[in-house]
């Protein structure tokens, strides 16, 4: 059976990546690999739409967000941390694992954080100093409006926007200068399409100015001593070879097509995936702002959303994702980042129609896949 995968993390990675990533190993400090670094480290602001250097650690997404929290705040330090589901969550317990004390933003799964929330919990207590929130909240699959929120944060010096873009950047719009994010974490396996194990972090020059002043206990995720090994085109400990050089041309892939272009093409397929679902009458789990990067579908009245999707991988190879915390059973989600184009979302409809009429829903076969044919169809 052929194999598809369609989960929001890890997500498919390009044949051309794979073979980059098959090439004999490189020394992490010879001249060959630090050429690659160099070219990496241009292509990553390009990407973060940034000036300022973009960090690149050996761990997963989460070993960034870690960093985020240790090398801005000290223990005792208040910061805000949006909570709109799993991720959200995560930003809360690490900081409170650091001792920082947290303010909560409650965000009903399946709604976003509204500024004005985040204006007035800043206003209530103007020593906060860091605002943590996701881009694109997987677990519920949603958008949070991190540009109005990061122009309320704006408005206080000593206050970094912290965002956890991990399954945004890349995917839509996150314009890290332009909109005055300080501080952002994206990581390989979801919206890079690469394997596991990466984690990117850029930082402006308010988050070094704050980070001079923190205390957090920290070694491996220290930001400065990854700031002082990249001027010199390196990383502080062994860099992850193979998979730097599979970003290497990732990078070049996505710089090929452009980032507008990406966006409208990712836009399109994320459209034309829940259009083709409400035709059928799976409603799209996001009561607002859907994510881009991920579809979360709403299972149909009667049916279990984690049938669907282990039918999905058990009778058609495609690997995708249930709901998690009081969302399973409910919902089922399909990830649209990863090396995936027009065919796989019509892919993706096409079996989710055989997967539901398998289990006995009256649907018609092929109308979500016209409905995503129409939206699809090359002008
Ligand atoms: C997957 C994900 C993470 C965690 O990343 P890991 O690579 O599993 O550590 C954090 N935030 C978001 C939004 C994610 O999608």
């Amino acid at each position: 059976m052929k194999k598809y995968l369609l989960a929001p993390g890890p997500t498919q990675v390009s044949p051309e990546v794979l073979l980059a990533m098959a090439q004999p190993l490189l020394h992490h400090r010879a001249p060959e690999f630090v050429e690659v670094l160099k070219r990496v480290k241009e292509d990553l602001k390009w990407l973060f739409q940034t000036q300022n250097d973009v960090l690149i650690i050996a761990s997963t997404g989460t070993g960034g967000m870690e960093g985020a929290v240790s090398n801005f705040l000290s223990p005792g330090d208040k910061a805000l941390f949006v909570n709109g589901g799993k991720f959200g969550e995560r930003w809360g317990k690490i900081c409170k694992n650091y001792g920082v004390l947290t303010e909560e933003i409650k965000v009903e799964w399946g709604y976003v954080v509204k500024p004005e929330d985040v204006a007035q919990a800043l206003k209530k207590d103007p020593s906060i100093k860091a605002v943590f929130t996701q881009a694109s909240e997987t677990s519920t699959g949603v958008a949070h409006p991190i540009r109005e929120v990061t122009e309320v944060v704006r408005g206080y010096d000593d206050c970094l926007m912290i965002v956890d873009a991990i399954s945004a950047l890349g995917v839509f719009e996150v314009n890290t200068d332009a909109w005055g994010l300080d501080v952002v974490v994206s990581g390989a396996q979801k919206a890079l399409a690469l394997p596991p194990g990466l984690a990117f972090v850029s930082v402006s020059e308010k988050g070094w100015r704050q980070a001079e002043k923190a205390k957090s206990a920290k070694f491996y995720f220290d930001f400065k001593k990854e700031r002082e090994a990249l001027a010199k085109n390196q990383t502080a400990y062994t860099s992850a070879v193979s998979l730097i050089v599979g970003l290497e041309q990732s990078l070049k892939m996505m710089k090929e097509e452009g980032l507008e272009n990406i966006f409208a093409r990712r836009s399109r397929m994320a459209t034309a995936l829940r259009e083709a679902m409400a035709g059928i009458g799976l409603a799209s789990f996001p009561k607002e702002s859907p994510s881009v990067s991920v579809t979360a579908i709403s299972a149909p009245d009667g049916y279990d959303g984690q049938e669907i999707y282990k039918n999905l991988r058990l009778k058609y190879g495609i690997t995708a994702a249930g709901g998690q915390d009081h969302l399973k059973g409910k919902v089922f989600r399909i990830s649209n980042m990863g090396d995936l184009d027009t065919f796989d979302t019509i892919i993706a409809v096409a079996a989710i129609e055989m997967v539901l009429k398998g289990m006995g829903h009256p649907l018609k076969l092929g109308t979500g896949v016209g409905i995503a044919q129409e939206i699809l169809l090359a002008k």
